[in-house]
């Protein structure tokens, strides 16, 4: 497996080179929408520490994503009206991992309503700066 690049997308957000739709952060993760959405509230949490997927996370750095993965899961059923919530995690380019930071989808869902195909759908900046706005707000009274 190739070594982590820190020239990432996800590591220049994290360094402040590049804007995210932020929703939550704390001293270990930053989780920000993604701006591909597979569904309404698609958000996506990361470490801050580097790795470029689960197989080279430090297992606590994994644990904790997770976490908060469950955190932001049930403030996202409840700002989004969702009725489900799909939770996905690629890992290298045979599983279909195209960003080489370690991230974990956040997707609530609507039933009915398939997802859209990964990386095929571009929101509008307006859309998903609303949406981050709601679903950081109710994160901060979660
Ligand atoms: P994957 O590595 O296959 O799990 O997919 C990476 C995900 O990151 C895709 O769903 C992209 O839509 C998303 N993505 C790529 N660049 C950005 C960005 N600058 N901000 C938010 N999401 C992004």
């Amino acid at each position: 497996m190739p070594s982590y690049d820190p020239n990432n997308i996800f590591a220049k957000i994290l360094r402040g080179e590049l804007p995210a739709y932020k929703v939550y952060e704390d001293d270990r993760t930053l989780a920000f929408l993604d701006i591909m959405p597979q569904a309404t509230g698609h958000t996506l949490v990361i470490p801050k520490a580097p790795a470029r997927n689960m197989l080279d996370a430090a297992p606590d750095d994994l644990a904790y994503v997770v976490k908060i993965a469950q955190k932001i899961a049930k403030t996202a059923m409840s700002v989004f009206a969702a009725d489900g919530l799909t939770l996905i995690q690629f890992n290298e380019p045979a599983a279909g991992q195209t960003v080489y930071h370690l991230h974990v989808h956040v997707i609530p869902r609507k039933e009915g309503v398939p997802l859209r195909p990964h990386g095929t759908y571009k929101e509008e900046p307006s859309v998903l700066a609303d949406q981050a706005a709601k679903l950081a707000a109710a994160l901060k009274s979660a």
